[in-house]
């Protein structure tokens, strides 16, 4: 599938990636500035800064608001960044538009929704501005192009996506997975659309966010939006994630950009399958545990002991004839699920001994 799309032209020197950074959100004029000279310094062309926060839970940062708008006139006024930020709603829209906001985004909460997709996109109707899609918050990849349809079939031509993970219910390495495969396939049914990767968002953590522009860039998305702020631990959003100007300089400096990396059956692509894959084994690793140590809180309660050897004999027994059956060694199987096991008991213990 192609969209009637037209070219970003964002300023990025004519070199992949573009870079948008920025704040999570505008918390202080003074903040907005002092974030945004030193990022103009590092040679940081698109400034982001979100001025209306969805945030789970009431009470929390809801952001400046319109109030804010004015910060960010004044950062591309002294600096000659382009100024982008978030909207959830057609009054946002209109507020943004009217202070002379760059490009806009569109947040994984509301992407989720095509009745606030579909207002956002009336309120774009007749305009020229840059718009990304966020993925939506669920991995549904219908859902996300949904989003990009409405807004083409809106006019807006100049779309890009977003790629910042997906919740899951597990605890795990990522603040939301990645699952690589869902914009890669929305690279392949919409081919011309531009993708950048948010992996503020994606990793949830400062160290994670040099690894993750590297793996973009490796499986050749076309941008980055990365949080930065002038003092991210004091930060009033996304404290964990956010990292200096400074710190983001060394990070885009260490990037390794290959040319012409097609998001294609590399052996990159492959690769990142296979990172995908242990991602998942590791999830559901995570689950296994995490049923078994509520067997232990029964076997506490029933006064059971932790090990039951007939349960572990027949674990094994049937484990290896399913791994035969998949064509592996059945020695390899039990090995592996004797590890595991192993480690179940001694989590179970933990439980049982407190
Ligand atoms: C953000 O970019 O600060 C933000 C709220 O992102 P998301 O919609 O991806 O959660
Ligand atoms: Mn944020």
């Amino acid at each position: 599938m192609i969209l009637d799309l037209q070219p970003l032209n964002l300023p990025s020197d004519n070199r992949r990636p573009f870079v948008i950074a920025g704040p999570c959100s505008a918390e202080t004029e003074e903040q907005v500035m002092t974030t945004a000279h030193e990022l103009a310094h590092k040679g940081c062309h698109i400034f982001r800064a979100g001025v209306w926060k969805p945030r789970t839970k009431p009470g929390g940062f809801e952001g400046q608001g319109e109030k804010a708008l004015p910060w960010l006139q004044r950062v591309k006024e002294e600096t000659g960044m382009l100024i982008a930020t978030e909207v959830a709603t057609p009054r946002h829209v209109e507020a943004a538009l009217q202070a002379g906001i760059d490009i806009l985004w569109i947040g994984a909460r509301t992407t989720a929704n095509p009745f606030a997709i579909q207002e956002l996109a009336d309120s774009l109707k007749g305009t020229d501005i840059p718009v990304f899609v966020k993925n939506p918050v669920n991995p549904d990849l219908e859902l996300w192009i949904g989003a990009l349809l409405r807004l083409n079939g809106a006019g807006v031509k100049r779309i890009g996506a977003i790629h910042r993970g997906f919740s899951s219910v597990d605890q795990k390495l990522y603040r939301n997975v990645p699952l690589w495969h869902l914009p890669i396939e929305l690279h392949r049914r919409i081919t011309n659309l531009p993708i950048a990767c948010d992996p503020s968002h994606i990793g949830g953590r400062r160290d994670l966010i040099a690894p993750l522009c590297q793996q973009a860039m490796d499986m050749g998305f076309e941008g980055l939006i990365i949080e930065s702020h002038c003092n991210p631990d004091e930060a009033w959003s996304d404290a964990k994630q956010q990292v200096t100007p400074d710190v983001l300089d060394f990070i885009l400096e260490h990037l390794v950009v290959r040319d012409n990396v097609e998001m294609t059956e590399s052996l990159v692509s492959l690769r990142k399958q296979i990172d995908e894959m242990d991602s998942q084994l590791m999830d559901l690793l995570t689950k296994r545990m995490r049923v078994s140590r509520e067997i232990a809180l029964y076997k506490k309660d029933h006064n059971m002991s932790v090990v039951q050897r007939e349960r572990y004999s027949e674990i094994l027994a049937k484990r290896a004839a399913q791994g035969s059956l998949c064509g592996m060694d059945p020695a390899f199987i039990r090995r592996v699920y004797e590890e595991i096991h192993a480690e179940s008991v001694r989590q179970q213990m933990e439980i049982i001994n407190k």
